[in-house]
């Protein structure tokens, strides 16, 4: 038993206006526990209309329709459920009344064509708007079947939604339980091997786990559907606890946690700093372990060493290594890294050098070949290596060369 959303509009259709309504609604479905399945535009076309809804009513048990319910001949949404339903309008007195009042205070006469919008199909409840002339409804047409009706305007919908159309629904005994979701975060692992590991969880009906990926991180959505927060927890616990055991070292966080602040927890826990050397990265590594609030009982600074001169003079590396290795070498990261942490005196240094592109590359050393040094508390230095790929743009290998230096610190 599920609602689905159709927003009709041709502006939707040509893009002119976001269909925010569309995003408001399913936020207040999910938070209500309300399944929902579906969303349309469709068009101010009779035809296209009653096609939607022809479909919708046979798969949804609730169907929230936002706009067209204005004065104008384009405005079409409720004389075309009615005919669809082959329901008669009624012209309703006391919605005539209530517009030429909200005309009246302010100073305006009430146009006739103001009379369409109080055409009810017969048997339908008014569904009352504060703000505006046009009145939604609220209607069974058939056993089983509701239909609920905004205009297109969101913050006249979103009142409506709130004050009349939600406590109506729950009344019905909808929206009992809530929906509760954990977003499970990975690094280091692509979306297709993550999905392969955890393939069984995504028959699960409660909770539900569904992957999604953004710029090299993927996710995992864990949602239950519950009577409340607290039971929602515990059907989603034992789940989050496999998944997280199957990802082992891929998984880093949860919800709002980032590569960066878990660093920063891990780093506080033991008691210890780290300072950057970064290149190609230009500061960005910098940059996101000082988004995270408190950052500063651990982080103490960083050299963007860019030029050759500056990683010799500041971070000491060795020109004859540079003349004979390059700078995005493992040998020119480790002694950035080395530099860094000795010149700051930090536990741990972090370097950064490589080739963000889309110049520069060449055969042996092709663009999104980075090297990140990683010196650590007990004098070792490490490096590692990593080719994101020569057709990868210059934004994504920054962003990724500083990821993967915070997934290794
Ligand atoms: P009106 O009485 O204003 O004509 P209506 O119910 O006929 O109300 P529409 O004409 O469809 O509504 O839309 C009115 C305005 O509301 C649109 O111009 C647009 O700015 C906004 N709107 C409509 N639909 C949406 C939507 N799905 N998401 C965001 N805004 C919308
Ligand atoms: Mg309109």
């Amino acid at each position: 038993m599920s609602a689905e959303i159709i927003c009709v509009g041709t502006e939707l259709l040509l893009g002119d206006i976001l269909n925010t309504n569309a995003q408001f609604l399913a936020l207040e479905l999910a938070d209500l526990g309300i399944p929902h399945y579906y969303q349309t535009v469709v068009g101010d076309n009779p035809s296209r209309l009653k096609q939607v809804l022809a479909m919708a009513c046979d798969r949804s048990a609730i169907l929230i329709f936002t706009g067209g319910l204005g004065p104008t001949p384009d405005d079409l949404t409720t004389e075309t459920i009615a005919d669809f339903f082959g329901v008669p309008l009624i012209e309703q007195v006391d919605i005539i009344e209530d517009i030429a009042r909200k005309f009246a205070q302010r100073g305006r006469q009430m146009t006739a064509n103001n009379h369409k919008q109080a055409l009810i199909p017969e048997g339908a409840k008014v569904l009352p708007n504060p703000k505006g002339t046009a009145p939604g409804i609220i209607w069974h047409p058939r056993p089983g079947l509701t239909i609920l009706t905004f205009p297109g305007v969101p913050s006249e919908m979103q009142r409506m939604w709130r004050e009349t159309a939600v406590p109506y629904l729950k009344g019905q005994g909808w929206g009992q339980q809530i929906i509760y979701s954990q977003t499970l975060r990975f690094w280091g692992i692509g979306e297709s091997a993550l999905a392969e590991k955890v393939a069984s969880f995504f028959d699960l009906t409660n909770p539900t786990v569904a992957p999604y990926a953004s710029q090299g991180e993927v996710r995992l959505r864990v949602s239950a559907r519950a009577p409340s927060q607290g039971e929602a927890i515990q059907v989603i616990e034992p789940v989050v606890k496999q998944l997280r055991q199957i990802a082992g070292a891929d998984y880093f966080g949860v919800d709002t946690d980032t590569l960066a602040s878990v660093v920063g927890q891990l780093l506080t826990d033991a008691n210890q700093t780290v300072s950057v050397a970064e290149s190609c990265t230009g500061g960005g590594l910098g940059s996101m372990l000082t988004a995270v609030p408190g950052s500063s009982d651990y982080f103490l600074g960083g050299i963007i060493s860019y030029s050759n001169d500056v990683k010799v003079s500041l971070l000491g590396v060795k020109s004859s290594d540079l003349d004979k290795w390059g700078a995005v070498s493992k040998p020119i990261a480790q002694q950035m890294a080395l530099g860094v942490r000795s010149r700051l005196t930090t536990d741990w240094g972090v370097s950064i050098t490589g080739i963000a592109g889309p110049g520069g590359g060449n055969e042996s050393k092709p663009v999104g070949l980075v090297y990140i040094g990683l010196a650590t508390p007990d004098d070792r230095v490490e490096c590692f290596k990593y080719n994101f790929g020569r057709d990868r743009d210059r934004a994504s290998v920054r962003h990724w060369s500083a990821c993967y230096a915070l997934d290794q610190l």
